[in-house]
């Protein structure tokens, strides 16, 4: 699953071959995707362009040159490529954007989970799902991510997973994150100290960082466009089932929290 680092990259190169192209022809052939009828996308796209993209956790918002926004989430598995517009149509990809250069970006996305939305670009900042966003780590404030997590009851990696309580952290980075700040994912949040919570900030900023300029990580499933990650080969923990602690050389081990696949070293991560 993409993560905010995945998206920011997908967003980047996105910007290079998308921005100021006009749109001749829109198509769907999966309408779930769609939040809203084919007929308002295709009106509104149409003889349009993308002037910017901006990234929220893990939304990709296009604005275009209208009072619109289209915010694209990819969930699990969506991925844009780039074609040209007279290459076959793969059976995954759901949605196409022609442009008058003939080249086509085509949202692909096996699990058809991804979802895409328009919105006025005066409104959608207070709508959800973007109101919903906390903020990343680069711009969360200390006291708002303390006082969101100190009274619950629930493991602190579901509170990180939790994109109300930070914004862009998914799986992977939640492991690398806890890891690096010596906390066991199935503490519970309320038992989080005010040093622990800067720690996780500080920690997930630097790791977020550190990804994004690495080009994100490929895992399993993930490559946007044709871009692959070199972030895996920075991971400490996640994966790491069975290898070396880089800190006390203790055996990794993978544990389920909040229903995800969790790496841990037991020994540098002891639950209080
Ligand atoms: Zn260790």
């Amino acid at each position: 699953m993409p993560e905010g680092p995945e998206v920011e990259v997908v967003k980047r190169q996105l910007e290079a071959i998308v921005l100021n192209r006009k749109i001749i022809d829109f198509s769907c052939f999966h309408e779930k995707i769609l939040v809203g009828k084919f007929q308002d996308f295709f009106n509104i796209l149409v003889n349009n362009h993308f002037t910017q993209i901006k990234r929220y956790g893990k939304f990709l918002v296009f604005y275009l040159n209208s009072n619109h926004v289209l915010i694209s989430h990819l969930r699990m598995e969506g991925k844009y490529h780039l074609k040209n517009s007279l290459d076959e149509k793969n059976k995954h990809e759901h949605v196409i954007f022609t442009f008058d250069n003939l080249e086509t970006l085509r949202y692909h996305d096996t699990r058809k989970f991804g979802r895409m939305i328009l919105q006025k670009k005066d409104e959608y900042f207070n709508l959800p799902p973007i109101s919903n966003l906390a903020k990343e780590p680069e711009k969360i404030l200390l006291d708002d991510f303390y006082n969101k997590i100190k009274n619950r009851k629930r493991p602190i990696k579901a509170s990180l997973l939790d994109q109300s309580v930070i914004a862009g952290l998914g799986n992977i980075y939640v492991d690398e994150t806890l890891f690096l700040s010596k906390i066991h994912p199935l503490e519970e949040s309320s038992l989080i100290s005010r040093k622990q919570a800067a720690d996780i900030i500080k920690n997930a900023d630097y790791i977020l960082k550190k990804s994004i300029g690495l080009g994100g990580t490929t895992i399993k499933s993930f490559s946007a466009t044709n871009i692959h990650g070199k972030f895996q080969n920075e991971l400490l923990v996640h994966t790491k089932k069975g290898m070396k602690c880089p800190v006390c050389s203790n055996k990794i081990v993978k544990i389920v929290v909040a229903g995800r696949g969790t790496y841990i070293c037991e020994n540098c991560q002891e639950k209080t």
